[in-house]
């Protein structure tokens, strides 16, 4: 049986932090109870694959209450998981409580990815977060007692009165905590989010100082043992987040819940966005896909290489001849010669990947993949 990943989408938050446009919903508590009873319908019709991850994100789904999390915990228990599954649950200071965290280590969750962004609660503030650093510090350490032993952070460089300082600062305080990986990225203004109109991009630290971020993040979290294997993550040895190399590595993945996108053999499909919306379709029909588009030839093999040189160690090259039946060369031969040439790409045995130089520039070098007819 062909092996998947599972996407389960929690589309509710507390609050909405003024930079986020992800299909997440402040005030929509009185959904929550119809959307569970939908996610755990939509879930059934996962159980005839073998799932290898899950990643519960959102939105906050530890914002979920005690009941909705029971009847998320009972409908995933009729799926048919991998022995060795990494599961994942997404989780922001201010909503952990031990009993929430007992059920999801009864669910199975054995890795947590908290919602930090900065070590000052004065960026905190800004970027309208429910918590400060205090509360983030009394969540992680609630789940270590609770014994997680795999947590990411999230953080954030690049935003509005962040200096070099105030984001040295932020790597020092939480690689002391030693926790097993890091995802550090950049801010993006957002079109439709207030952070958009308030800001523009003179009210930023500069691109030069948000590569020097960048570039010290690198180097300081190198030198205390995690490992970049994504333009934006980091791991200690073999705590790479599976579920998202599934995504990078062009694999099946199914994505359940409103606005939950899923690829899966060859075809990309789109659920419904609308929470309200989202209930009435999977209620009413059994599914809230609202777009399904098979994708081309040229459309899997720009993606492959899109999503395959984020990764740090790129692509196989073995492995684009084994999926595309072509020699990479004969499809991108001028592109990869002209950035070899320049040491933004590096050909070493099977792997093609991104120089350090190369990665600092990626989005303009990934868009030259775009194959052109
Ligand atoms: S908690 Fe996460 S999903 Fe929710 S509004 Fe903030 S950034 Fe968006």
């Amino acid at each position: 049986m062909k092996e998947t990943a599972l996407y389960i989408h929690i589309p509710f938050c507390k609050q909405k932090c003024l930079y986020c446009d992800f299909p997440s919903f402040a005030n929509s508590e009185g959904l929550m109870e119809r959307y569970i009873e939908a996610l755990c319908k939509e879930i059934k019709s996962v159980c005839n694959k073998k799932v290898s991850t899950i990643f519960i994100g959102g939105g906050t789904p530890t914002y979920l209450n005690l009941d909705a999390l029971e009847k998320l915990k009972k409908s995933l228990e009729i799926l048919d998981l991998s022995k060795n599954i990494e599961f994942t649950i997404e989780g922001n200071p201010g909503t952990f409580t031990k009993e929430k965290l007992k059920i999801l280590k009864d669910m199975g969750v054995n890795r947590l990815s908290i919602g930090l962004q900065a070590a000052q609660d004065k960026l905190l503030k800004k970027l309208g977060r429910i918590h400060d650093f205090n509360s983030f510090i009394d969540s992680y350490n609630m789940a270590r007692s609770m014994g997680f032993k795999n947590i990411n952070i999230d953080l954030m460089f690049g935003l509005p009165d962040q200096t070099i300082e105030m984001w040295k600062y932020t790597l020092e305080t939480i690689v002391r905590l030693n926790p097993e990986h890091l995802s550090c990225y950049s801010l993006i203004l957002e079109e439709g989010t207030p952070f958009f109109n308030l800001y523009s991009e003179k009210d930023l630290p500069s691109e030069d100082i948000v590569s020097e971020m960048y570039s010290i993040t690198k180097d300081f979290l190198n030198s205390k043992g995690y490992f970049q294997y994504e333009i934006s993550n980091f791991s200690k040895q073999n705590l790479e987040c599976k579920h998202n190399l599934v995504y990078w590595n062009l694999k099946n993945y199914i994505g359940i819940g409103s606005g939950a996108h899923s690829y899966y053999n060859g075809i990309r499909y789109r659920n419904e966005t609308d929470v309200q919306k989202y209930v009435e379709k999977v209620m009413g029909y059994g599914n809230a896909i609202v777009e399904s588009y098979e994708n081309t030839k040229e459309d899997n093999i720009e993606e492959f290489m899109f999503l395959g040189l984020r990764k740090i160690n790129g692509i196989s090259i073995k492995e684009f001849k084994r999926r595309f039946g072509k020699d990479i060369f004969l499809v991108y031969g001028n592109i990869i010669k002209k950035y070899e040439c320049e040491n933004m790409i590096i050909i070493k045995e099977d792997r093609l990947y991104l120089s350090s130089r190369g990665i600092e520039i990626s989005n303009y070098i990934l868009s030259d993949f775009i194959i052109k007819i």
